[in-house]
């Protein structure tokens, strides 16, 4: 058994720390809600009093947290995770955050000596649940190898993706070509609808030919060829616009730093910035058709 501290008990890191205690391990949650600490208490987990407090004897801290500022306030400085952390422990960073602050974080670490991984998951709430998140991590091999056996208890597939900050690079890169895919296949039946052409021929045609990708086939965002797809119970998240345009947006950041050119990720960031920005934030990402449509 592992003495885990977990930080951000919010709709992904509730379900992500009930499934720590399930396993049989020892985990301290801590939230400033106070409401998630006591509903993790509730299921066999322990209510911790401050970051400090389940940082104490911890083999093993846990962060999922909203941003990268809140990751920088949290884990840097005289009270920050990594002046606290015991010398043995690993910390793992799974919130979705830049590509430059999971790389600071990290380098402070790694001054204390202390182990760290980022490593953002894919998968959304339901795969919070179920514990079958993927995991995309980037660290030094040893804490990867550290790590694993606990992401293994929240996630179905874990990749590491190399060196610290290579989690969050896979995660926003993936999510871009994401953005750009279902805006490209949303598009496509747009202009089938006006052309005459049947949403469902279209389909069956793409899904065997060059416009097959994951968006079309597998989450397709007109109602009836793939029924699980959100299209089919009128957009409703699955991953929403406002997570998609988060993503975007960090593409968009590691893009200008890194001196890069992304004019399909940064058109994404801007029609989902419009699209979410019509009310329509916690629609699921692939009702940019309708938006597309002028619906
Ligand atoms: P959330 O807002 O539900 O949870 C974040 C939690 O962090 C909240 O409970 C908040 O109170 C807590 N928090 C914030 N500052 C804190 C602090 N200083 N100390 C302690 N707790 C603090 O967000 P979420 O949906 O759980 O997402 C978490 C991360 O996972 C984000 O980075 C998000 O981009 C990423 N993610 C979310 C999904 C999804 O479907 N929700 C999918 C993949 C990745």
């Amino acid at each position: 058994m592992a003495r885990i501290g977990f930080i951000g008990l919010g709709n992904m890191g509730l379900p992500m720390a009930r499934n720590l205690v399930k396993a049989g391990h020892q985990v301290a949650g801590f939230d400033v809600a106070k409401g998630a600490v006591d509903a993790l208490a509730a299921d066999n987990g322990i209510a911790g009093a401050s970051v400090a407090d389940v940082c104490k004897d911890a083999d093993f801290i846990v962060t999922m947290l909203p941003a990268g500022e809140h990751v920088r306030k949290l884990y840097l400085g005289d009270d920050g995770i990594v002046a606290l952390a015991p010398q043995q422990c690993v910390l793992i960073d799974s919130s979705t955050i830049d590509v430059e602050s999971a790389r600071a974080v990290a380098a402070a670490a790694a001054k204390r000596n202390i182990a760290m991984i980022d490593a953002p998951v894919s998968g959304g709430v339901g795969g919070a649940t179920a514990g079958t998140l993927t995991f995309m991590v980037g660290g030094p091999d040893d804490a990867f190898a550290r790590a694993k056996p606990i992401l293994e208890l929240m996630g179905k597939t874990i990749v590491h993706a190399g060196g610290s900050g290579n989690g969050q690079a896979a995660k926003i890169c993936n999510n871009m070509v994401l953005g750009i895919s279902m805006i490209a296949v949303s598009e496509a039946f747009v202009l089938a609808e006006k052309l005459g052409l049947d949403a469902q021929k279209l389909f069956d045609i793409a899904s065997k030919a060059s416009g097959q990708c994951w968006s079309l086939t597998s989450y397709c965002p007109v109602p009836g060829p793939v029924p699980a797809s959100p299209a089919n119970r009128d957009y409703q998240a699955g991953f929403t616009a406002a997570m998609m345009l988060k993503d975007l947006k960090l593409a968009q950041e590691a893009a200008r730093v890194a001196n890069v050119s992304t004019p399909l990720g940064a058109e994404a960031a801007a029609l989902y910035g419009l699209y979410a920005g019509q009310g329509k934030s916690a629609e699921d990402f692939s009702g940019i058709i309708r938006f597309l449509r002028g619906v």
